[in-house]
């Protein structure tokens, strides 16, 4: 296993601290630095930039994006129990790491650091779509961030790069690639975690389009529920009760309101989030 910094290996920090791995927490820890070294890289070049970690844990991630350069990382962490052992890596990196406890639901990144920010994590599972939901649908754009290298289940990281090609496609694939480059680095087989999840995992990055289509964004979210809210129904079906002329309004898009929801397109619902703002 890579020797990265002189810190103890996590498993020794874990032992110290009594870190046992909490489920309501969404707690399934990256112990081995080779794989937290390799998504640091993958999120890199991080000199310049402040990195926005949610959920440092034992700190295997912050370790990493601290080693591999970063020049502050700001870690949010909901866990008090995790805070000593973050302490000791604040202290190593000379202060380069900043912790804040408390829950990334309540948080804005761009609220905490002035200039570029990456945004870097291993999510918890029950907070990772909502939180990632909140950086796609901001009104300013481009974002306050650079770039999210983001650890998902596999599951939700095809549904965030998928297009109309792919059984994944839904709601979050739209909103998804709308605005950004999305991408599946890689997959983290379960064995790679403590405790290992049940599923495989993936980190997906997703870079800012310069240029996304203008739309509505608030439209957009509604008719993007309505319609992969009922997806085996035609577009007229699952979108009436949004307007009672949904039919026209469809038709306005340049859609057919035969089409169902996982046959449009990006720029397909961006036409009918105009069509129905
Ligand atoms: N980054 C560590 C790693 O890779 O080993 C831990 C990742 S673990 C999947 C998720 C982390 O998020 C846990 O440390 C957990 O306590 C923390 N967490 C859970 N819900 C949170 C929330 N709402 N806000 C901030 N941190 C949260």
């Amino acid at each position: 296993m890579a020797q990265i910094d002189s810190l103890p290996p996590l498993r020794e920090v874990i032992a110290e601290h009594g870190l046992d791995a909490r489920k309501s927490l969404g707690q399934n820890f990256l112990l081995d630095l080779n794989l937290t070294s390799r998504i640091a890289r993958n999120a890199g070049p991080l000199e310049d930039c402040t990195v926005v970690e949610v959920g440092p844990g034992p700190g295997g991630l912050t370790r990493a994006l601290l080693a591999e350069g970063a020049k502050k990382v700001i870690a949010i962490e909901k866990d008090s129990r995790c805070l000593p052992a973050l302490k000791q890596i604040s202290d190593h990196y000379d202060g380069r790491l900043e912790v804040i406890e408390g829950d990334a639901l309540k948080f804005n990144p761009a609220d905490l650091a002035d200039g570029p920010i990456k945004i870097v994590a291993n999510l918890p599972y029950n907070v990772g779509t909502q939180l990632l939901l909140g950086w796609l649908t901001m009104e300013e754009w481009p974002p306050f961030w650079s770039s999210l290298t983001l650890m998902f289940q596999k599951e939700v990281g095809e549904r965030i790069v998928a297009d109309t090609a792919s059984k994944h496609y839904g709601r979050l694939g739209v909103l998804a690639n709308w605005r950004c480059h999305t991408e599946i680095l890689f997959d983290l087989n379960p064995k790679a975690f403590t405790p290992p999840p049940k599923v495989t995992s993936s980190v997906v990055q997703l870079l800012p389009r310069e240029k996304p289509l203008d739309c509505p964004i608030r439209a957009l979210e509604k008719v993007t529920a309505a319609a992969f809210g009922q997806r085996r129904k035609m577009l007229r079906q699952s979108l009436k009760s949004l307007a009672p002329d949904a039919e026209d309004r469809i038709v306005a898009a340049g859609l057919k309101p035969t089409s169902r929801a996982e046959e449009v397109d990006v720029a397909g619902f961006i036409a009918l989030a105009h069509a129905f703002s």
